[in-house]
């Protein structure tokens, strides 16, 4: 098992190990030094392959286990679904030595994190990310959210989890789409962290090394967050490739998914970068040969007028500036804040139309 010591305002590990979701219950009891109750936070998808194993280890374990499972999807990360979980919990008379246990995507993550946090103002909480994207970041910084009809992610709030656990065999029911939503989010890392990260998930297939993988990409946003749990200095480098993914996502009406919104977001910057004199012709490159590698594409058909109006509305946009992160080489990034009004200029030398 790779276990990976979180120290943040609460300390947990994030533990990846195959076939990890048959000892959640073990694993839970460790984390949370409790027995009582366990409400199982899932969608229609994830809960038919997984939900029996996991209720099976955390009753084998000692623990009481309720159940509640949606029907999952970005339209689905809403306040009703909020309510919904609150209710099952207030009803089944959750106390705050008792546990939700998120298993799913970001999403789920996401929708049960948040009720976990705010539920009689916060109760134990255990992700079981079972997709590529939710291992390597959603699981892992404490954010949780739900969307409202202005925007993703605008009700939330920071709360930590007890223990995050990975199974990498989850990943092997993982559709081919939702492969390249986590690689997307993996490349960011590469280019963030540089070394070897990039050149393993050049040299070779992360399928093949999911463990290694997910492992150092957890490494490095826990590293990250580490310095900076509330997201006002150096978390923001986390973002990279995410002000223009955000907008193609809002401009696709969220048909071309997270990940592979930033893995454009990405080529974007890049090339925008270079034109601009911060990198070298070999970082955007590099990105859009990786990008490739992976069946990704580095461009959407938007105008960078369509992607500016959509990027305004993003909550990472305050005061008429924006903070870009701009890449200076592989493994080497900054925080540029430039005038909301610049944006249009580095959309375009992006190669937006
Ligand atoms: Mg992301």
């Amino acid at each position: 098992m790779k276990c990976i010591r979180v120290n943040a305002s609460r300390q947990y590990n994030i533990e990846i190990q195959h076939g990890a979701l048959a000892i959640a219950g073990e694993e839970t009891l460790k984390a949370t030094h409790a027995i009582g109750k366990t409400l199982i936070v899932s969608d229609e998808n994830v809960f038919p392959l997984y939900g029996e194993t996991v209720a099976e280890s955390l009753r084998a374990t000692g623990y009481g286990v309720h159940t509640f499972v949606f029907k999952g999807g970005e339209d689905t990360k809403s306040i009703k679904t909020y309510e919904a979980i609150i209710a099952a919990l207030s009803e089944n008379r959750f106390t705050r030595s008792d546990v939700l246990v998120a298993l799913g995507g970001g999403i789920v993550g996401d929708v049960g994190g948040f009720a976990a946090a705010t539920y009689q103002r916060g109760i134990k909480l255990v992700q079981l990310p079972t997709t590529l994207l939710a291992d390597v970041d959603s699981s892992v910084g404490g954010k949780t959210a739900v969307n409202l009809p202005t925007g993703k992610n605008q009700l939330g709030c920071f709360y930590q989890p007890s223990l995050v656990l990975c199974d990498t065999d989850a990943l092997n029911t993982l559709p081919e789409a939702e492969y390249k939503n986590g690689c997307g989010e993996i490349i960011k890392y590469a280019v963030l962290a540089g070394g070897e990260l990039f050149s393993m998930i050049e040299n070779a297939d992360i399928r093949t090394q999911y463990a290694d993988v997910i492992a150092r990409c957890v490494t490095i946003k826990r590293d990250i967050v580490g310095e900076d749990e509330f997201d006002t200095g150096r978390r923001r480098l986390l973002n990279l490739g995410h002000t223009f993914g955000h907008a193609i996502e809002k401009c696709s009406g969220y048909s071309i998914p997270h990940g592979a919104a930033v893995g454009i977001g990405l080529a974007m910057m890049c090339r925008a970068a270079h034109k601009r004199g911060y990198c070298a012709s070999d970082v955007p490159e590099k990105v859009e040969k990786l990008l490739a590698k992976y069946g990704m594409s580095d461009a959407a058909d938007f105008t960078a007028q369509e992607l500016y109006n959509a990027a305004l509305s993003d909550k990472k946009i305050a005061g008429g500036s924006v903070s870009l992160v701009i890449p200076e080489k592989i493994g080497c990034c900054h925080v540029l804040t430039v005038s909301c009004g610049d944006m249009l200029g580095w959309l375009k030398d992006g190669g937006a139309r």
